[in-house]
């Protein structure tokens, strides 16, 4: 084919949209502007370049057409998305209101006069109904906080422990912690309306069962099954909500194969049979009346030596392969915080649940003592609400409560979006959330009972809600006691400072970067470090004397030095109780930080430096007296 000496056109190889654009643009900023191609065209003795600034003028012309029309295509598309986004968005939030609404009238049978069983046949019904399903913890976990946030503005009683043991203990358990199998058995055991507990617990260990597990699931390879055992009363798993009625149950147990320990591990396995008989060699009894929340059941269970199948196994992070071999899987050895995820979901549930229960109470509260008219000797029209002390524990409650919630809500949403990618959380986010439940459940009991103290006879109404409030000590120890999650935050960071110093020129570096950086982070540090020399200053004392002590003992050395080991462990053990003031004002230092970095930056960090203040003046003080 003849060439016919027209230059392609450069509009026909742009590509469209947003990347059309910005080619088009290129193109043209590369391209000599016209005053450069003529000046190019006069130095050109045959004149022919004339004709190619024509042409480019004429491609300039077209592609500047292009890069409008792109542009304007461009602005189209964009609005369009968002109109798009909008329109999503919108009836996303719509589709929300509907759920919570048909949530709330679901829950409209929930009476905590009810009886156990009664309660029981509630929660059953609820199930049924999938308004919240099993796996919306993973796919709209949202929704499953949302949930539990409608059932505490109701103040349900017992109700709201039922619920959130089923859906987060049970069967939270067997979606973050069960195979794909075992994980697929939750449509089934919601068709059924199984109720499920969940038996963490045990009388010896209290708050520290999970760090602590007496009852023992021994793999049995003649059989192919576990053996489930209470080895002595302390072993007993007490407490256990719905331990009465549940049909199924998930129990943590230590694993033990080929005679070695593994640890807490999770077992899913049948309580009572469809006729309501125990699973042979499982006890079980009732823990008695309590000051509330007496439409839940809670129960002792023990195991004398009950043979469960291989199966029961949630087996997503570690199994049993060939004869008797112990396996890790899926990424995660099973530690606390994997075996544990449930409890931080928990967490959350009960941080928020406390803030509702407090708003609830305010809210009830605050009509009541509006209409309540008191004798004021100025004032005829006098009412409770305008009461000094009131109206400021009022405005406090309003002020600290939305603070807290908006902390909670940052955190909450961290955390959901880890369980909608199945992720483990971070270290610092699993210490946000403990900060949420120390927090929150703090604020919350400390303005409901003073509210109690300030109201009159109110408080002693029934109805009123002030009937409920024992649930927010249900709330302080429930999923990880506020003292056990404090300490682990001190412990954390103590070990963090003390590499830190021991770390040679580079941790003190470190060190020195944090005691002098933003404020909460230096009250932190400055708390670790005090923290750090307490012991320091404790443990030599108990040291020494242990040591005295062993050297009396004429035995061989290998025993002498597990028994040194043993006396370091206790010495240190001793010192950390002595130092039990410093490690809770780290802990709350650690819990200030969290909050201010998310809330009241700049309120916290003068409150800081005002700490400085006081501490150097004490020092000054100090050193007067010595001089
Ligand atoms: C209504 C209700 C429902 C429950 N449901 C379930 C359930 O379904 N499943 C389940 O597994 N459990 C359940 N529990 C148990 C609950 O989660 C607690 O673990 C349990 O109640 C702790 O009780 P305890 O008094 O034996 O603790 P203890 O260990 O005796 O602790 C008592 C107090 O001492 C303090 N303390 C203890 N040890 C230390 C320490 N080393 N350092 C500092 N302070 C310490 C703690 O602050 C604690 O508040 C439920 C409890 C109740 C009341």
């Amino acid at each position: 084919m003849p060439d016919s000496g027209a230059k392609p056109s450069t509009l026909s190889v742009l590509p469209r949209g947003a990347a059309g654009a910005v080619a088009a643009e290129k193109s043209l900023d590369t391209m000599p502007s016209v005053a450069e191609r003529m000046w190019q065209a006069t130095d050109d003795i045959s004149g022919f370049a004339i004709q190619d600034v024509i042409a480019a003028e004429e491609d300039r012309h077209a592609l500047k057409l292009e890069r409008k029309i792109l542009r304007e295509m461009q602005r189209v598309d964009d609005e369009q998305a968002s109109y798009e986004d909008e329109v999503v968005r919108a009836s996303r939030e719509q589709a929300e209101l509907s759920w919570a609404a048909a949530f709330e009238r679901a829950t409209e049978t929930v009476d905590p006069e009810l009886l156990p069983h009664e309660s029981a046949e509630v929660l059953k019904s609820l199930i049924q109904r999938n308004l919240l399903q099993y796996t919306d913890m993973r796919d709209n976990p949202t929704r499953f906080f949302e949930a539990h946030r409608i059932l505490s503005k109701r103040l349900v009683g017992g109700f709201g422990i039922r619920f959130t043991v089923q859906f987060n203990l049970f069967a939270g358990s067997i979606l973050g912690l069960g195979s794909d199998a075992q994980i697929a058995e939750l449509d089934k055991l919601r068709d059924d309306a199984v109720l499920g507990c969940f038996a963490l617990t045990e009388a010896g260990a209290g708050v520290n069962s999970g760090l602590v597990v007496g009852t023992t699931a021994t793999w049995d390879p003649s059989t192919r099954s576990f053996i489930l055992h209470t080895p002595d009363a302390l072993a007993r798993k007490q407490w256990i909500s719905q331990g009465l009625t549940a049909s199924q149950m998930v129990v943590i147990a230590d694993l033990i194969v080929q005679g070695k320990s593994h640890g807490p591990h999770a077992f899913l396995m049948p309580l009572r049979n469809a006729h309501g008989q125990l699973t042979p060699g499982v006890s079980v009894g009732d823990m008695g009346g309590k000051t509330i929340a007496n439409d839940l059941d809670n129960a002792w269970i023990s195991f004398d030596s009950v043979r469960i199948a291989r199966s029961c196994m949630l087996d997503r992070f570690a199994t049993i392969e060939g004869e008797d071999k112990y396996v890790s899987r899926g990424g995660e050895t099973m530690r606390l915080e994997v075996i544990g995820q449930r409890l931080l979901t928990g967490r959350m549930c009960i941080a928020q649940a406390a803030l509702v229960f407090a708003r609830t109470l305010f809210k009830t509260t605050r009509e009541y003592s509006d209409s309540k008219g008191v004798w004021n000797p100025a004032d005829t029209n006098a009412i409770l609400s305008d009461v000094p002390q009131l109206a400021a524990l009022y405005d406090r409650a309003d002020r600290d409560l939305t603070d807290m919630e908006e902390f909670v809500g940052e955190v909450e949403s961290q955390l959901c979006r880890c369980l909608s990618e199945s992720k483990i959380p971070s270290a610092e986010l699993v210490e946000a959330i403990a900060v949420c439940k120390i927090r929150g459940v703090g604020l919350a009991t400390e303005l409901c009972f003073k509210l109690q103290q300030e109201v009159g006879s109110f408080a002693l109404l029934g109805g009123g809600g002030f009937e409920h409030l024992d649930m927010l000590l249900c709330c302080k120890f429930a999923e990880g006691d506020e003292r056990i999650l404090m300490q682990k935050m001190a412990r954390d960071r103590l070990k963090q400072v003390q590499e830190e110093i021991g770390g040679g020129l580079g941790g003190w570096f470190e060190l020195a970067t944090e005691l002098m950086g933003e404020a909460p982070r230096r009250r932190e540090a400055m708390k670790a470090l005090q923290l750090a020399l307490a012991m320091k200053t404790r443990a030599p004392k108990q040291n020494q004397k242990q040591l005295d002590d062993v050297a009396q003992f004429e035995v061989d050395a290998e025993t002498n030095q597990a028994a040194r080991k043993q006396e370091a462990k206790a010495a240190m053990v001793a010192a950390w109780t002595d130092s039990w003031e410093e490690v809770y004002e780290l802990a709350a230092a650690i819990c200030d930080r969290h909050i201010a970095e998310v809330t009241q930056r700049e309120q916290a960090q003068l409150e800081a430096e005002k700490e400085w203040v006081i501490l150097a003046k004490r020092k000054e003080f100090a050193m007067h007296g010595r001089l």
